[in-house]
C-alpha cells in the first residue's frame, strides 16, 4: 500500500515527498508537466526558503543562485535603495523545481512526470487519484500541492485580492544594466500594478509583474502594450530594459490568483503551499510558505496526526502575515497609496525591515516545524539555524 500520494511536484509537493521518503514511507508524486519547466514567479528566495532548501540538501550555490542583498523601489522618477534585513538568493524556478524533484527521487519517492491527476477523492481506507488515462491509484494519505491550479472538487475561494494578472519573462540585459542590477531586486511601481526585476543564474534577469485586470483591459489587452506602458511610466525599468533581449517570444501569464486566501479545514487531506495559503508576491515569501507547509505536514503525518490539526496550525502560523501582506498589496496597486508608501519609505527606511518581518513565516513557526522535525533521522539534513551555507553572509550595506 502506498502511504502518501502527492498531487503536484512543485516546491511543496517535492519537499513533502522528500521528507516522507527519507523517513522510510512509500511516496508517489504526480506532476503534470515535464521538467524542467518555468513558472510565473519572482524567483526571489528569502532567507527562510534558503534555510529550508539547505535542510533538504539542495545546494543553491551549485545550482547557480545569485545573491541579493538590497532592494530598490522605483516610483516614477524617485528611486530608493535599501539593504534587505536578511541575505537572500535568486534562482529560476525551472532549475530549482527540477533539483527538488531529483532530491525527492534520490530520497526514495517515485515521481511520475507528465502525469496529470484528474480527481483526488477520499475513500474509507484513505484516498485515491484518477489519472488522465483513467488509471486509479490508492493510498493511505493524500497531499494536495497543485499550487495555483485547483483540482476538480477542491476549488479555493477567491481570496481577498483577486483582480490581478501576473506575467513573467526572462531577459538578457545589456552588460552595463546587468552590472547595475547585480545584488538587487528592483520593484517598479506603475498605474495599476508593480513589476519586480532581479538577476538570476546564467547572467539573465527575471521580470515578473502584476497588473490590475481593468488596467490591462484599458491598454488593449496585449503584453506589448502593457510593457510599453510600464516602460513609459517607469523610467528606471525602462533604462534597465534598454538593449535587453527577451529570452522567449511571449511571457508566461496567470490570472485569478486568490491573494489573502488561507485554508483552515483539511477535509481529510493535507493542503500544502498555494493550496494552503496565498501571500501577495511582493513579499517574496510564497516559496518559504510552500516549504514550511511541507515540513509541518510531514511532521504531523509521521506523528500520526489528523490533517485537520495540521491545517489549523498552519493557518495560525501564517494568518497575520498573509493578511498584512494582502492589505499592503491592495495599496501597492493604487496610485495615491503608491505615492504614500514610497514617501513613507524614504522618510523611514526601517519600514522595509518592519514590513519584511511582518510578511514572512514567523520565527516561532519555523522553530516549531524544526523541533521534532520530520526529516531528522533519515538522510535529510537537520536544520541548522540560522546560518545558510548557500546564502551570502551578513549584509555589509
Ligand atoms: C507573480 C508571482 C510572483 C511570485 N514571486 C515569488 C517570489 O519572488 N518569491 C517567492 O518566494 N514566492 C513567489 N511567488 C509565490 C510562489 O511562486 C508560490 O507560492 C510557490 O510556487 C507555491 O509552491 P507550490 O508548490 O504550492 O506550487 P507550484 O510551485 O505552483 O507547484 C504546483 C505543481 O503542481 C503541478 N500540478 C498542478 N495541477 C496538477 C495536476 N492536476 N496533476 C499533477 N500535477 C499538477 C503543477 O504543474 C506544478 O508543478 C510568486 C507568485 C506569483 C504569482
Amino acid at each position: 500500500m502506498i502511504d502518501a500520494l502527492v498531487v503536484g511536484g512543485g516546491l511543496a509537493g517535492a519537499a513533502v515527498a522528500t521528507h516522507l521518503a527519507a523517513a522510510g514511507r512509500k511516496v508517489v508524486v504526480f506532476e503534470r508537466r515535464h521538467v524542467p519547466h518555468d513558472k510565473v514567479c519572482g524567483e526571489f528566495l528569502s532567507h527562510e526558503a534558503c534555510t529550508y532548501l539547505d535542510t533538504l540538501g539542495i545546494n543553491l550555490g551549485s545550482l547557480g543562485a545569485v545573491p541579493i542583498s538590497a532592494v530598490r523601489i522605483a516610483n516614477r522618477n524617485t528611486v530608493t535603495t535599501m539593504a534587505l534585513p536578511f541575505p537572500a538568493l535568486s534562482l529560476s524556478r525551472g532549475r530549482l523545481d527540477e533539483a527538488l524533484l531529483q532530491r525527492a527521487t534520490a530520497a526514495g519517492a517515485t515521481v511520475h512526470h507528465n502525469t496529470q491527476v484528474q480527481t483526488l477523492t477520499r475513500t474509507n481506507s484513505g484516498c485515491q487519484v484518477r489519472l488522465a488515462d483513467d488509471r486509479v491509484i490508492s493510498a493511505q494519505t493524500g497531499f494536495l500541492a497543485t499550487g495555483k491550479h485547483d483540482l476538480r472538487g477542491w476549488k479555493r475561494p477567491a481570496g481577498l485580492q483577486n483582480d490581478l494578472l501576473a506575467f513573467k519573462l526572462h531577459f538578457q540585459l545589456d552588460t552595463s544594466q546587468a552590472k547595475a542590477l547585480k545584488g538587487h531586486v528592483e520593484l517598479g511601481l506603475f498605474t495599476g500594478g508593480y513589476a519586480g526585476l532581479s538577476p538570476i543564474e546564467g547572467g539573465r534577469a527575471n521580470l515578473c509583474l502584476l497588473v490590475r485586470r481593468k488596467r490591462f483591459t484599458k491598454i488593449g489587452h496585449t503584453w506589448d502594450n502593457l510593457l510599453a506602458a510600464i516602460r513609459e511610466e517607469s523610467p528606471h525599468l525602462n533604462e534597465r530594459l534598454n538593449g535587453a533581449t527577451a529570452c522567449s517570444d511571449r511571457p508566461l501569464a496567470l490570472a485569478r490568483i486568490p491573494y489573502g486566501y488561507i485554508r483552515r479545514r483539511a477535509h481529510g487531506l493535507f493542503h500544502l503551499g498555494d493550496q494552503a495559503a496565498v501571500i501577495p508576491s511582493f513579499s517574496g515569501d510564497g516559496m518559504s510558505i510552500a516549504l514550511h507547509s511541507a515540513a509541518l505536514a510531514a511532521k504531523y503525518h509521521l506523528a500520526g496526526r489528523d490533517p485537520n490539526h495540521f491545517q489549523r496550525q498552519l493557518a495560525r502560523d501564517l494568518k497575520a502575515q498573509v493578511l498584512f501582506a494582502t492589505y499592503l498589496s491592495q495599496g501597492l496597486v493604487r496610485h495615491p497609496l503608491q505615492r504614500l508608501l514610497t514617501g513613507l519609505i524614504r522618510i523611514a527606511p526601517t519600514l522595509i525591515t518592519t514590513t519584511a518581518a511582518r510578511t514572512r513565516v514567523p520565527n516561532w513557526a519555523l522553530a516549531r516545524a524544526r523541533k521534532r522535525g520530520a526529516s531528522l533521522a533519515c538522510g535529510v539534513k537537520k536544520v541548522r539555524s540560522p546560518s545558510v551555507s548557500s546564502c551570502p553572509g551578513p549584509l555589509a550595506v
